[in-house]
């Protein structure tokens, strides 16, 4: 088989690449062992680098453009695939427990914020409003990222997985899946999250996070913004559903919920937002976040001239979907963004 463009991995990045550059023209394959494995079926969708505090720099730069482009973005894949990828600009409150020497204009002390969000633990002394962060329903989003890729008739084929690729000099000229069989393609994408280091020595590591979520009926949806606390962050869904996350665990691709990252979870929400402790729970999971060792993603070069880079998006690859295939698709169209210097794989070479 052979194709303009052959993206590996078909979690947000690499549906959302793949839709960037067949609404430029190209033919794209997309390959994928498993949807459901991968990190974007496990997130919780926060849009927030804001509360993330992600420091000055490229990397803030980059968060902030994509979190500017998702209400169009997700509009235009929604139209494309008829499914609703759950965008909600909500707001995100970020509630401490000390007492913080700051006092800027997004600061609630505790009067205000317990005005703002009613029932939080007592123990909250005030915290921060961010109303430009928000939420996207991560698997709704990947669903519709699925269904406007093959409406726009992008080939994808699941359940291969990529075994090597095969080089001569420095092209990529085939890749070889584990069925032995031959892809081929004038480009080709590496997209594949926290496994990446299968196909390329790159230094991407899977960091797990475990979550788990509640319900409650749709309108007795008691928050109406996630909340977002130093040691636990509650997002709350229009459907009902409350997602209590993360666990940052290095653990390798170990799987499964364990008894201390379930308690840790629930002690930490119950603590912040006491009446969870009533809500039934709905489900248990966990997820493994492509990490690299400066925690920023790597994008665009690699060591092969027709083969990109687009990995390592770490606890922001959900965000960073739209401004990722924007970039990516703009290589493969041979303009190389300035943003890119910053995310080059090299910063890793001695
Ligand atoms: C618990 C948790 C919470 C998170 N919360 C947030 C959040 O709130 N906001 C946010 O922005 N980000 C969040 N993240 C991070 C975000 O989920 C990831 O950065 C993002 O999903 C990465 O997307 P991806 O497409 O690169 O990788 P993935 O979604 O992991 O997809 C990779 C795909 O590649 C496939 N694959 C791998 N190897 C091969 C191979 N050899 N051949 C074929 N296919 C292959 C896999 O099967 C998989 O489908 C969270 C992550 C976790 C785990």
């Amino acid at each position: 088989m052979t194709t303009d463009v052959l993206i590996i991995g078909g979690g947000v990045i690499g549906l959302a690449t793949a839709i960037e550059l067949r609404l430029r023209s190209l033919d794209v394959t997309v390959i994928v062992r498993d949807f459901q494995a991968g990190a974007s079926h496990a997130a919780a969708g926060m849009l927030a680098p804001v509360a993330e505090q992600i420091p000055p720099g490229a990397m803030l730069e980059l968060c902030l453009l994509s979190r500017q482009l998702y209400p169009d973005w997700t509009s235009k894949i929604e139209q494309l695939s008829g499914l609703s990828t759950g965008y909600w600009n909500c707001g995100i409150l970020a509630p401490v427990y000390e007492q913080m020497d700051r006092n800027d204009a997004q600061w609630l002390d505790k009067q205000a914020i317990s005005k703002h969000q009613p029932n939080l633990s007592s123990d909250v002394v005030g915290g921060w409003w961010y109303p430009e962060d928000g939420q996207v329903d991560n698997r709704a989003l990947t669903l519709a990222l699925r269904a406007a890729a093959v409406a726009l008739g992008v080939n994808i084929q699941e359940g291969i997985t990529a075994k090597n690729f095969i080089h001569h000099q420095d092209r990529v000229i085939g890749i070889c899946t584990a069925n032995n069989e031959l892809i081929h393609a004038e480009h080709y994408v590496l997209a594949t999250g926290a496994w990446s280091q299968e196909l390329l020595p790159i230094p991407v590591h899977p960091k797990k996070g475990q979550m788990l979520s509640v319900r409650v009926t749709e309108q007795q949806l008691p928050l109406k913004q996630v909340l977002y606390a130093p040691d636990v962050y509650i997002v709350p869904r229009t459907d009902g559903r409350i997602l209590i996350g993360a666990t940052m665990e290095d653990v390798g691709f170990t799987p499964y919920n364990t008894p201390a990252g379930v308690q840790l979870l629930l002690q930490n929400a119950i603590h912040l937002y006491p009446q969870l402790q009533h809500y039934p729970i709905e489900e248990f999971w966990w997820g493994f976040r492509p990490s690299t060792p400066d925690e920023l993603p790597i994008l665009g070069a690699s060591p092969y001239a027709n083969l990109t880079l687009a990995t390592g998006h770490h606890r922001n690859g959900i965000l960073l979907a739209p401004a990722t295939a924007n970039l990516i698709a703009d290589v493969i169209n041979n303009q190389i963004p300035s943003l890119l210097e910053h995310f080059h794989y090299s910063r890793f070479c001695s």
